[in-house]
């Protein structure tokens, strides 16, 4: 494995590349793992660094399965393209965008709730809209098995329901848009909606493994340079090393190199 530290000059001619964006996955990468998703916190010292760098790069970008409302709160600084909901949506410019994609399932998500609301909203069925999305929260009820087989059966009977992926495996039913979207497709966008010739992402899961060969597939090319940067710690998948160009150990470690692309990357001139 490729200490980062131990290769910077290799990553100082990537960052010092004019059209340089910083691209990264949040929980595991800027903030430790804790026992709940809510307990998750982003360290103090990676929020003042990004921060810091908003101004100066292109683009900084966040790609988390976490709703932006909750991303946002999490990381809480301004000016990341905050990318949540694995994809589906983004944050840019103050509102959040859904995909062009997943916009006619907005529409089909309205009549959904039209139809299932009066069916279902009466036996205490509580309807969490996700834009393009709807997650039916159930659990706290009594009668909870038979009103989840209510609600799967409503969605039988919905046309507009049909259209979406039915997602039950959780303690919730959630219909999804039945669309390819990954880490990859949307580090590809990224990059080139930005016009960047050069990116970092950092990652520390399978999850960010297709995220890791898109940007190096990316780098053969004349016209990019970029690194795929592996967080790595005792409990990491062995795949993941085997994506990544360089690596660092830990949140801790991802800190230092923010706070080394802080002191590396010159201000903004003119
Ligand atoms: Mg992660």
């Amino acid at each position: 494995m490729n200490h980062l530290f131990s290769n910077l000059e290799q990553v100082k001619k990537v960052v010092l590349t004019p059209a340089f964006g910083l691209i990264f996955d949040v929980d595991g990468t800027i903030a430790e793992i804790a026992p709940t998703a809510e307990e998750v916190k982003v360290t103090p010292g990676c929020q003042k660094y990004l921060r810091s760098l908003v101004p100066r790069l292109p683009l900084v970008a966040a790609i988390s399965g976490r709703l932006i409302k909750v991303l946002r709160e999490l990381v809480g600084v301004d000016g990341i393209v905050y990318n949540g909901n694995h994809g589906l949506e983004r944050w840019v410019g103050g509102r959040i965008e859904v995909r062009p994609e997943a916009q006619p399932y907005i529409a089909k998500i309205r009549v959904v709730i039209e139809e299932l609301g009066p069916v279902l909203k009466p036996l205490g069925v509580k309807f969490e809209d996700k834009g393009a999305g709807l997650v039916f929260h159930y659990r706290t009820l009594p009668n909870r098995e038979e009103v989840k087989e209510t609600i799967l059966k409503a969605i039988d009977r919905s046309p507009a329901a049909q259209a979406f992926h039915i997602d039950k495996a959780r303690a919730v039913i959630e219909l999804r848009p039945p669309l390819e979207i990954s880490k990859g497709s949307v580090v590809r966008e990224l990059i080139e909606g930005y016009h960047l010739k050069s990116a970092v992402y950092l990652g520390d899961d399978v999850a960010d493994i297709d995220a890791f060969d898109t940007i190096r597939s990316l780098s053969r090319g004349a016209e990019f340079q970029g690194l795929a940067i592996g967080v790595v710690g005792e409990e990491t998948p062995p795949e993941v090393t085997e994506h990544v160009d360089l690596v660092l150990r830990g949140v801790s470690e991802v800190e230092a190199f923010l706070g080394w692309l802080d002191e590396t990357i010159p201000s903004k001139t003119g």
